[in-house]
């Protein structure tokens, strides 16, 4: 099997009826496609409610578009300085090498920007600017590089990169946003994860996961790869209905990346990406199933839960909170809760 791209290979395959090819290619149209085949060959064709088939198969229902959806649902636009750069916190950007990811998610909050038809690989002279900039604005102290997925691109040319970034003096820290490791995990080779070490400065890969079967034995071994040359593994993940909302798959999800030592890092909520509603939960949904893994997993296990918000005003934690100010002047105090919800008073009353 190669990579899955059109609707018809996804009705080959048995991933989509036939009956549903029409109004697929119109999604088509509209937003990227691609399944690799270690994500095609984990979907249970039997079962119509597949959590990797809700992330990667084409649906009807993306050409759903809800009001409050926006085609740059985290306002990246808004802060683009220079092509392939995000500088939206004081001490760090993101840098967009290519539009291009190994298999494009059905959420996407990127969707109008990645694919194939979606220009090209930074050039030579963009790229120039763009390190420019980082190398003129010495508050950057980290480089993001994210996508697309960085991880697409060859060897060489990541390691071109990486090596420009790490000889700017004021930036301290590289990071990596992928998907590769799951989607292909045959492409972190040796020679890719030496391209990612850069001398004398630290690299963390971010990894995109949000099912526990992702993580197949081919992707386990990519990720050994990475952490055993000393790279630091995160986990970001995003609530999606019907694919990792509930305590079990969401606590499976974050002990499995622990047991391959990616420390969860964030939950996304849901993006107002376009077309995107039926797989986006509520936020009261969303804390719920914060406070289903406090206390029942281990504190290594437990992400934060962070809302991207609308117009680019950057990510937030939305809870659950555990602390409430109560009382006046005087008589002020904490109520904090615990994980079995008792409240307690802090600090205490005095005896
Ligand atoms: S890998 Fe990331 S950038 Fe690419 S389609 Fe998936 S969520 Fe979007």
């Amino acid at each position: 099997m190669t990579t899955l791209r059109t609707p018809a290979q996804f009705c080959d395959h048995d991933l989509v009826p036939p009956e549903d090819r029409t109004a697929l290619e119109a999604v088509a149209a509209r937003y990227a496609v691609a399944l690799p085949p270690a994500l095609a060959q984990l979907i249970d064709r039997n079962d119509p409610h597949d959590p990797i088939a809700r992330q990667f198969v084409p649906d009807a229902a993306e050409l759903e578009v809800q009001p409050q959806e926006l085609s740059d649902p985290i306002g990246d636009d808004a802060h683009s300085p220079v092509e392939g750069i995000v500088h939206r916190y004081p001490d760090r950007v993101l840098l967009k090498l290519t539009p291009i990811c190994a298999v494009y998610c059905r959420f996407c909050f990127r969707r109008e920007m990645v694919g194939p038809d979606k220009g090209k690989a930074l050039s030579a002279e963009a790229l120039a600017l763009a390190l420019d900039y980082i190398r003129s604005h010495r508050q950057i102290w980290e480089v993001i590089l994210t996508g697309g997925d960085p991880l697409v691109l060859s060897a060489r040319r990541l390691r071109a990169v990486m090596q420009e970034l790490a000889g700017i003096e004021h930036v301290k820290v590289l990071r990596v946003h992928t998907r590769v490791p799951v989607a292909e995990p045959a492409r972190v080779t040796a020679e890719l994860v030496r391209a990612l070490k850069v001398k004398g400065k630290p690299t963390y890969v971010a990894l995109h996961i949000n099912h526990p079967r992702e993580l197949t034995g081919a992707a386990r071994a990519a990720c050994a790869r990475m952490a055993d040359a000393g790279i630091v593994l995160l986990g970001q993940s995003v609530l999606l209905a019907g694919v990792n909302d509930t305590p079990e798959v969401l606590g499976d999800l974050m002990r499995a990346l622990v047991e391959c030592r990616i420390k969860p890092y964030y939950l996304h909520h849901g993006d107002l990406a376009p077309g995107t509603a039926h797989l986006r939960t509520d936020i009261a949904t969303g804390q719920d199933l914060m406070r289903s893994l406090r206390g029942r997993l281990s504190g290594l296990c437990q992400p934060t839960y962070v809302l991207d918000i609308p117009g680019g005003h950057g990510k937030s934690p939305i809870g659950p909170d555990y602390l409430a100010r109560t009382g006046s002047n005087g008589a002020a105090h904490f109520v904090v809760e615990d994980f079995n919800g008792q409240r307690h008073r802090y600090p205490p009353p005095s005896a």
